[in-house]
């Protein structure tokens, strides 16, 4: 068997979370009230992105990125006054909740844990993650979850892959693929800690990054011939 453990991407490869994130706000924002629609969505991923920038810039600490966000939103509507605090925390439950499969992932991922050891591979909050995972359907075939809060580091550090593998016991590298649908996270990461690659791409975008995958796949139906060949 050249694969015995497939690392695998969570947000964008097995799980939706554009549909996650609009559920969530949507149920928040009716909980409090304030008039939810496309311009509070924009308004939302437009002023999340820019928090998580100065998270990922080490400027603000993930509390500060949480409750601001819906600080700068709520101005930015002039929804006021709501409390930030409070809408995050009832917006962090909702997104915990939030297992929305991707098409073909529950049918890819069970044929798979038939024969092979699965972890999934994921950047984000504990919380939010291990809820959307754990309660997905995926759940009973999931043998690792792996999740950035928890290793102190995120893709594409080594440092995070090198703290999966030691979680998972397996320190050998050959025989393990890691399948994600981010050049820039899953592959390069990937690539730096010595692991094979699949770089899941339904849109089939250019690749000008200069970031080579081992494999390149356009659906998930794809991924069984690749990770159980002989
Ligand atoms: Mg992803």
């Amino acid at each position: 068997m050249r694969y015995s453990l497939i690392l695998l991407d969570a947000d964008g490869t097995l799980l939706d979370y554009d549909a996650a994130e609009r559920s969530a706000l949507r149920r928040a924002f009716s909980d409090f009230g304030l008039p939810y629609g496309e311009r509070a969505e924009e308004e939302y991923r437009r002023i999340n992105g820019r928090y998580w920038l100065l998270y990922e810039n080490g400027e603000v600490d993930a509390r500060t990125l949480q409750v601001e966000r819906f600080h700068s939103l709520i101005a930015a509507l002039g929804a006021g006054p709501a409390d930030a605090d409070a809408l995050n925390e009832t917006y962090l439950g909702y997104l915990a909740q939030g297992s929305f499969l991707l098409p073909g992932a529950l049918e890819v991922f069970r044929a798979l844990s038939a024969r092979k050891a699965l972890a999934i591979v994921t950047n984000g909050f504990t919380r939010t993650q291990r809820g959307r995972i754990l309660n997905s359907a995926l759940s009973g075939c999931i043998s690792h979850l792996i999740i950035s809060e928890e290793a102190g580091a995120a893709k594409p550090d080594p440092r995070y892959f090198e703290y999966a593998l030691k979680m998972i016991g397996h320190p050998c590298k050959t025989d393990v693929l890691m399948v994600g649908d981010s050049l820039t996270a899953d592959i390069r990461g990937g690539n730096a800690c010595g692991i094979d690659t699949c770089w899941l791409n339904p849109a089939r975008a250019a690749n000008g990054t200069g970031i080579e995958p081992d494999y390149e796949i356009a659906s998930l139906g794809e991924l069984p011939a690749i990770a159980m060949a002989e």
